[in-house]
């Protein structure tokens, strides 16, 4: 994966979209009313110096089934400011049923070097339940075809639509590894205001995945990704005013959703260590201080949970320079 750029996104909400994913409206998701045209591209990049070496990112629709003039004004309108360095490559989101060697070519002429791939599931039934309109199949297909091109690809996975549980959950991130992206952005299913989920939500027939059912699922998937060496680059909706103001009606919103899963991930941790603790004993852990905060959980959650279920007198964590969270042992105490 190459390193980090600053990204500008540029919002084409629903451009391109065949039909109505239920758990979607880009709308409110990306606060964004009207798809960008080029002249938002060229405002966008023009106050930006030479050489600062942006990514600029289209997001929020389909962008390869966007009508191919509307797609080329869009690319087109990035080429001076690529010229110039101030954009060094640029990224687009689509759907795996709208890639083909065509669409590929005009995306390399333009200097896209990322494409990122809308997979969501990779249970059919999931996805029909999903309203996707594509099947994981073409989620193979395009997946190897992007990566066959040169592209980075990034892969979007979904947890608690409708239809799915956790362990199709868990073997849509299993097959999600096996087409190697050089990433993938995971997305627990929020309720979002007037989508087709909302209204299915309401009428008692989809259950919403909680905050809490994200974050065990997810301290589950999220190791799967790491060990195999691809970067979760985002898990969660990124926060906005439109999803904290109401938009969000129920679901897996919470503007601090990774934070809280590698604090699940941590605290399974200390569960293991803990597994032959007498109930009344005293513990000190020692962390990492990058992760200290983590251990000790939002509002001390881990603490006071691992403190009742092991049954202790008392629970502390020190930081300590290393690599991993350690129990102290009785010498040290
Ligand atoms: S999820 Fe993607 S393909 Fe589906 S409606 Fe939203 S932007 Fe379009």
């Amino acid at each position: 994966m190459t390193p980090r750029r600053r990204i500008i996104p540029i919002f084409v909400p629903h451009a391109g979209c065949p039909n109505a994913c239920v758990f979607c409206n880009q709308k409110r998701i990306s606060g964004s009313l009207f798809p960008a045209s080029g002249q938002t591209v060229e405002d966008a990049l023009c106050g930006l110096p030479d050489g600062s070496g942006y990514e600029l990112a289209f997001y929020g629709g389909s962008f390869t089934a966007i009508p191919v003039a509307m797609q080329e004004e869009l690319l087109k309108a990035a080429q001076p400011a690529f010229a110039r360095g101030a954009v060094s490559a640029l990224r687009v989101s689509t759907r795996p049923d709208a890639v083909d060697p065509r669409t590929l070519e005009r995306l390399h002429r333009c200097h896209v070097q990322t494409v990122e791939l809308g997979a969501q599931s990779m249970d059919d039934r999931v996805l029909a339940c999903a309203g996707r309109g594509h099947t994981a199949e073409q989620t193979r297909q395009a997946a190897g075809l992007i990566k066959a091109s040169g592209f980075q690809l990034i892969l979007q996975m979904m947890t608690g639509l409708p239809g799915s549980d956790e362990e199709s959950d868990i073997a849509t991130a299993r097959e999600i590894v096996k087409l190697r992206p050089d990433g993938v952005r995971i997305y627990p299913t929020v309720v979002v205001k007037d989508t087709p989920l909302e209204e299915m939500w309401r009428a008692g027939q989809y259950r919403e995945h909680t905050v809490e059912d994200a974050v065990g699922l997810c301290a589950r998937i999220l190791p799967m990704f790491e060990t195999a060496g691809i970067p979760v680059i985002r898990l969660g909706l990124n926060p906005t005013q439109e999803l904290s103001g109401g938009a969000a009606v129920a679901g897996a919103y919470h503007p601090a959703l990774g934070e809280l899963v590698r604090s699940r991930i941590l605290r399974s941790r200390a569960e293991e260590l803990l597994s032959e603790t007498p109930h009344g004993k005293e513990v000190r852990f020692f962390s990492p201080p990058r992760l200290l905060s983590a251990v000790i959980g939002q509002h001390r959650d881990n603490l006071t949970y691992l403190q009742q279920k092991f049954g202790l007198e008392r629970i502390e964590v020190f930081p300590e320079v290393g690599e991993e969270l350690r129990l102290a042992d009785a010498a040290e105490k």
